[in-house]
């Protein structure tokens, strides 16, 4: 318990930190990249200028998502959480509908979850828990490949299940997955926040989380990652 307080107010106060951070970072950052747009116009004919602020633009592209993850990260620590019945496969539905616009990867995702589970928290949350998780699953899946998500109820808890067939994750690293900057990315497409987001929202939920790779063992591959929450028992569960 005293580890996840530790671990809670870490992730406070690098939020509140990250927000700052964030902020400050984010105006500077425009105006480059808008300067490095006007230059670029400016100099059409001169292919090393033109190449030149291409990258510039690029590497404050970069800068930016580092940025709005960093933001994200923050918000969520402070907002105030929403608290009503959620339909787990409802969320499932919203965060692949929005996956599925990015089509640069090949690969396909299932909603298996069950329309009678549900639970209780903040819709919005929990949709950004299955982003992440899905997200993950995707940077590691092979062309082709197929990432599930279903749900399975016990007695008083249901269980979020994200499962791809990707690399899976080797043990060494498996105990450092929820510090938040620790990313195994190039840099640029990972900033180590996603599973740090995923463990708070988590817990904010009174859930847990946990983590099989590979998801079969016999194959040695693929990723199961298990999010257990309260189940919601209230008058409208269906
Ligand atoms: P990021 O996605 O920015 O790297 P995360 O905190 O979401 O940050 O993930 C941390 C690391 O965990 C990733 O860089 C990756 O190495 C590993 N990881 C997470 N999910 C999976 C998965 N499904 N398969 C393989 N590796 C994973």
């Amino acid at each position: 318990l005293e580890d996840r307080l530790v671990h809670s107010e870490r992730l406070a106060s690098i939020g509140r930190l990250a927000a700052g951070v964030a902020h400050e970072i984010g105006n500077p950052v425009t105006g480059i990249a808008c300067l490095a747009q006007n230059l670029h116009e400016e100099r059409e004919g001169d292919a090393e200028i033109v190449e030149t602020c291409a990258q510039i633009i690029e590497q404050t592209k970069r800068i930016t998502r580092i940025v709005q993850s960093l933001m994200s990260f923050a918000h969520a620590g402070g907002r105030q959480q929403a608290s009503e019945p959620v339909c787990l496969a409802e969320v499932a539905r919203e965060a692949i509908a929005l996956l599925s616009l990015n089509r640069e990867h090949d690969v396909q995702y299932f909603n298996l979850c069950a329309p009678q589970h549900w639970v209780e928290g903040d819709p919005q949350r929990l949709a950004q828990v299955l982003i992440n998780l899905l997200s993950n699953a995707r940077d590691a899946s092979p062309a082709g490949s197929a990432i599930r998500v279903r749900s399975e109820a016990g007695e008083h808890t249901v269980e979020l299940i994200v499962e791809d067939e990707g690399s899976g994750i080797p043990k060494s690293i498996v105990d450092r997955l929820f510090e938040p900057f620790f990313t195994t990315k190039d840099p640029g497409k990972g900033t180590g926040l996603g599973l740090a987001l995923v463990y708070s929202i988590v817990e904010e939920h009174y859930g847990q989380i946990t983590i099989d790779s590979p998801a079969d063992p016999q194959k040695q591959r693929g990723t199961r990652i298990r999010v257990t929450l309260p189940r919601y028992a209230g008058p409208t569960a269906h």
